[in-house]
């Protein structure tokens, strides 16, 4: 199990989450952020900060954003764990279901 990080966060990304997460697992891509699946340590620190609610307990994403999971798990396909978000900073791509999205910019 870990938390996921679904649409509200695209092309917001106010990093407010970075700062909570005590494992730096919290992966920063051009348009969205993501949680690492295994470095997750579950605690839940990221959930309550975020001004736009995108962080959901896996079990709790709602339907819609269901994609999310898997968008979290595989946009680490190539990377692997690389044991800090820190030190690898922006990472200029994100996963195919983010990339396809339209602007989310706010109205
Ligand atoms: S706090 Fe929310 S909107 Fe901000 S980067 Fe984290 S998940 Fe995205
Ligand atoms: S649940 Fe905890 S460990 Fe997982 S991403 Fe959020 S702050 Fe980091």
């Amino acid at each position: 199990m870990t938390y996921v990080i679904a649409q509200p966060c695209v092309d917001v990304k106010d990093k407010a989450c970075i700062e909570e997460c005590p494992v730096d697992c919290i992966y920063e891509g051009q348009r969205s952020l993501y949680i690492h699946p295994d470095e997750c340590v579950d605690c839940g620190a990221c959930e309550p900060v975020c001004p736009v609610e995108a962080i959901f307990y896996e079990d709790d994403t709602p339907e819609e954003w269901k994609d999310y999971y898997k968008a979290n798990v595989e946009f680490f396909d190539d990377l692997g764990s690389p044991g800090g978000a820190s030190k690898l900073g922006l990472i200029e791509r994100d996963h195919p279901v983010i990339a396809a999205l339209p602007p989310q910019a706010a109205e």
